[in-house]
């Protein structure tokens, strides 16, 4: 059941936040961490997780690190809004495999929606890597700005 289960300490975060996976971190303190999606959805999808809380899903997670989670993603999400520029700005999280969750440490989407185009397909094609650095160099900016 992947709502249910115990945290698997090898999962893809996990092993970002140890430092043994690369990522291309947009922000980042002693609790959570902020990084762009790999596989992005739109233009600036970013991941912003817990880096001390062991939780999969939403269920598991405690709410000081759920509101510390919280406080980055409001802060990525007006970079985003100011340097990027798109029409809305979907923020989302999955519980569940049958919820579109498919890495068990819990995350929130902040995802960029632009007027005329749709969403893509999720955790489907990688993004360029030359495409994903220039959107780092330029949300790092904006949120040290
Ligand atoms: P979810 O399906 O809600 O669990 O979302 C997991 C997200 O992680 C997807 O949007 C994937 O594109 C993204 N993802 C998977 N591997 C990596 C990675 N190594 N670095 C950054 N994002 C990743």
């Amino acid at each position: 059941m992947s709502l249910h289960g115990t945290y698997d300490s090898q999962n893809i975060f996990a092993q970002i936040i140890r430092g043994d996976l690369p990522c291309y971190t947009l922000y980042e303190d002693d609790d959570v961490l902020a990084f762009l999606d790999l596989f992005p959805q739109s233009r600036g999808h970013s991941l912003v997780i817990p880096k001390r809380a062991a939780a999969r899903n939403i269920l598991e997670i405690d709410e000081a690190s759920l509101a510390k989670v919280m406080a980055v993603v409001k802060k990525l999400a007006q970079a985003i809004v100011d340097e990027l520029q798109p029409a809305g700005v979907q923020v989302a999280q999955f519980n569940g495999a049958p919820a579109g969750q498919t890495v068990f440490h819990i995350h929130m989407h902040v995802i960029p929606r632009f007027d005329g185009e749709g969403l893509g397909i999720h955790a489907a094609s990688k993004a360029d890597p030359a495409e994903l650095e220039a959107l780092q160099a330029r949300l790092v900016k904006r949120l040290q700005g």
